[in-house]
């Protein structure tokens, strides 16, 4: 549930009519609803308190706007971050280090060492390499580095190929296989103390089946690992929970059967088990306003051109998925349109023949469930500037991030002195 509805035929953002906002700081912007962000933090709380002390880690690369982590963070969620820049981020906003895991199949060892530093609550480490890097670094520091060894556990999640993480040939984590052995001698190393495990085994998921195997076989794992004299503490079992985007669809399980499934299947283990969603809390949060350019009909096809284009929201173009299209002041009847952005990309491209509400040149658009990895994955292809983020509470609004002007943009190219004119 969101709350981005229609009142008196004009969609609101929570008490807030999107043209007002529009008007006030022009298209196209990211809108986030404060109410939505918070409601998905607890409906997750809720889901997850028959459980002993879960930490709940907002996978902050599905949002990573500082006011965004600074609500969540009054939500008392904690961070999962993958660089050092998501780190800084979630500090930032708030987040105490001890409720900060830090992920990634490649950290540096800068990003290590600044990890230490912080004193986060646990890294999860990706490979035996890593893991010895990390003791290095952690015992020159005179400090321990509390680990998770990420498993791979070889099941596939059944959603799209780009966003499967936990299939053995991704390329995260550690052969299940291996994992046994490598936490043995991660528990020997110096400056390291094994916690637990970890897997993520991918994004959008719509079958809990997957992610039961994938935790069913954690649960062997961690038997066997205390068969082996060895202590295990925590489990982190990831994100990937689904999300509606087409409303033709059936829904995704809910938060509360995934609870329910965590419950189940986790009973017994005597482990603090934490989690890193991040689409479940910030996808249906946030719409992306654009305003028709332009209707062209081509020689096939009726295009609408917006002002936001594939660098503004790149998933159409990356995974080829859906995000719903609807008019900010709808008008009656509906049109077959092929929504288009203005950047030279034939992959520039929101919906291909899709059924909308009939646009003419002007009218705002709101492209639906953009909160997570919208904004954050945005670029300045074509020389177009970073657009603006809003967050809106009830009938109070701010600017979370101004538009980047052009002089920003382009401000930081350098031309040699070689290169000058006269040189
Ligand atoms: C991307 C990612 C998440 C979040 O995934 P969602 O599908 O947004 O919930 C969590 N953990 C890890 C390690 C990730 O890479």
């Amino acid at each position: 549930m969101d709350h981005f509805q229609l009142k008196d035929g004009v969609l609101h953002a929570e008490d807030l009519p999107l043209p007002a906002i529009a008007e006030a700081v022009g298209t196209p912007f990211y809108c986030y609803s404060a109410a939505t962000l918070r409601r998905h933090a607890r409906v997750m709380k809720e889901a997850l308190s028959a459980l002993d002390r879960p930490l709940i880690a907002f996978a902050v690369k599905a949002n990573p706007n500082v006011a965004v982590l600074s609500l969540l963070a009054k939500e008392g969620l904690g961070a999962d971050v993958v660089s050092e820049g998501e780190m800084l981020r979630a500090l930032k906003a708030g987040i105490a280090p001890g409720r900060i895991v830090f992920s990634g199949v490649g950290k540096t060892d800068h990003e290590l060492r600044a990890a230490l530093d912080a004193g986060i609550l646990q890294l999860n480490v990706e490979s035996e390499s890593e893991l010895r890097r990390l003791s290095a670094i952690a015992s020159g520091m005179g400090r321990t580095a509390e680990i998770a060894l990420r498993v791979n556990p070889d099941v596939d999640a059944g959603t799209h190929a780009k966003i499967s993480t936990g299939k053995a040939e991704n390329k995260f984590g550690i052969p299940i296989d291996r994992v046994e052995a490598l936490y043995a001698e991660a528990s020997t190393l110096p400056g390291i103390r094994p916690a637990g495990i970890a897997a993520h085994i991918g994004s959008q998921l719509f079958d809990l089946a997957p992610m039961e195997a994938a935790f069913t076989k954690l649960g062997h794992l961690v038997g066997r690992l205390r068969g082996a004299g060895l202590s295990v503490t925590r489990v982190d079992l990831g994100g990937g929970l689904g999300i509606p985007y087409d409303p033709s669809l059936p829904l995704p399980p809910s938060p509360a059967d995934y609870g329910a499934m965590v419950a189940r299947v986790t009973t017994g283990w005597n482990v603090q088990l934490m989690f890193e969603p991040g689409r479940l809390i910030a996808g249906n949060a946030g719409i992306l306003v654009a305003r028709v350019i332009t209707l062209k009909s081509g020689a096939a096809r009726h295009f609408v051109v917006l002002d936001a284009a594939m660098n503004d929201l790149i998933r159409p173009t990356l995974y080829g998925v859906y995000h719903d299209i609807r008019a900010v002041v709808p008008r009656p009847g509906t049109m077959a349109a092929t929504v288009v952005g203005p950047v030279c990309e034939t992959g520039d491209m929101f919906a291909e023949d899709r059924r909308i509400t009939p646009v003419e040149e002007g009218d705002l658009v709101a492209l639906m469930t953009a909160g997570a990895y919208g904004a954050t994955m945005a670029s300045t292809y074509n020389s177009r500037p970073l657009v603006p983020e809003v967050l809106v509470d009830g009938d109070r609004m701010a600017v979370i991030r101004p538009r980047q002007t052009l002089e920003e943009l382009v401000g930081l190219d350098r031309v040699p002195h070689w290169l000058k004119e006269g040189a």
